[in-house]
């Protein structure tokens, strides 16, 4: 048995065959361009390999709710072209076989759940901090969806009197991923954040707001486990002062042994970025009725 695995990204398209033991059997990437040009390059690999099942981890934001007659769509996107996306329709009707659709970031939570970091806990919450900010929540077993996904890199955070800048977001002031991702980091010191490496502010204040972020989402979700991973956190030495500051704001309030040990609580990917495609044919399984 053959299970197919997309991670669709905004600058790239990674796809993957596994054997139904997780075993992978080929991997490619193709570059994002508009859809007419890429989806047909993406089906046409799939074809070849004939595969019993697809799972698919989409950039979003995507429409999940599986009763709406947008479910399977990439939908409010500013990536040029991809607007209004039928993405798990297409190819459900192209290969005729089950597909099973989510988030790139609950994918990746996904990933480090059945294979990964996350695997002895039932709860937990996975933070992507790259291009964008995502999050994907894992609550007692089960990836949380609701009304359509959290959007967990839109929650507000108290802008820092240290930041020289503001936020890249357009529809807020001072959000998560306004404040702290690549491009807000490019933005506020002028350079690349992989060539800021030997400047300890930049890595402080980015350090403070992750540290925000992940005690709210300690307060409100009660993750067992918080996961970093994304472009950003590739500067893994922030990891001892997000842990740090995140017992400061947390003041002893929230007491569980979870929590109370914050080397195992907030930790980073454990996969080597392959979590995202590992989830999305965990996903591809799951379509089939199958689990590892
Ligand atoms: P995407 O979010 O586009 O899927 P990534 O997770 O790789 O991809 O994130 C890309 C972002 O991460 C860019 O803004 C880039 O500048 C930033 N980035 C990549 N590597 C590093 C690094 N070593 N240090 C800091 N920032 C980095
Ligand atoms: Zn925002």
């Amino acid at each position: 048995m053959k299970i197919g695995a997309l991670e669709a990204g905004g600058t790239k398209m990674v796809c993957a065959i596994y054997d139904d033991n997780s075993a992978l059997i080929k991997k490619e990437t193709f570059p994002t361009k508009e859809p007419s040009k890429t989806l047909p390059v993406l089906i046409g690999f799939f074809k070849k390999e004939g595969i019993d099942a697809l799972g698919i981890g989409s950039f979003g934001p995507v429409d999940l709710d599986k009763g709406s007659p947008t479910y399977g769509y990439i939908t409010k996107t500013p990536k040029e072209g991809w607007k209004d996306t039928d993405i798990a329709g297409l190819f459900k009707r192209e290969l005729k076989i089950p597909v099973g659709f989510d988030t790139d970031v609950n994918c990746s939570a996904i990933g480090e759940h059945e294979f990964g970091i996350g695997k002895d806990v039932d709860s937990l919450v996975y933070i992507t901090i790259g291009t964008g900010i995502g999050i994907g929540v894992i609550s007692e077993g089960k990836v949380i969806h609701g009304a359509m996904h959290p959007e967990g890199g839109h929650i507000m955070l108290t802008k820092s009197p240290k930041d020289p800048s503001g936020s890249v977001c357009p529809y807020h002031d001072s959000c998560f991923e306004g404040l702290c991702s690549g491009p807000s980091i490019e933005k506020r010191w002028g350079k690349k954040g992989a060539d800021l490496s030997d400047d300890p502010k930049v890595w402080e204040l980015e350090a403070c707001y992750i540290a925000q972020a992940v005690f709210t989402y300690t307060a409100v979700l009660s993750p067992k486990r918080i996961i970093l991973g994304g472009g950003v956190m590739h500067q893994s030495a922030m990891l001892p002062l997000i842990r740090e500051k995140f017992s400061e704001y947390n003041g002893g309030y929230i007491n569980n042994k979870f929590v109370n040990d914050p080397d195992t609580y907030i930790v980073l990917q454990s996969l080597d970025d392959e979590q995202g495609i590992l989830g999305a044919y965990i996903l591809g399984l799951r379509a089939l009725g199958k689990s590892v």
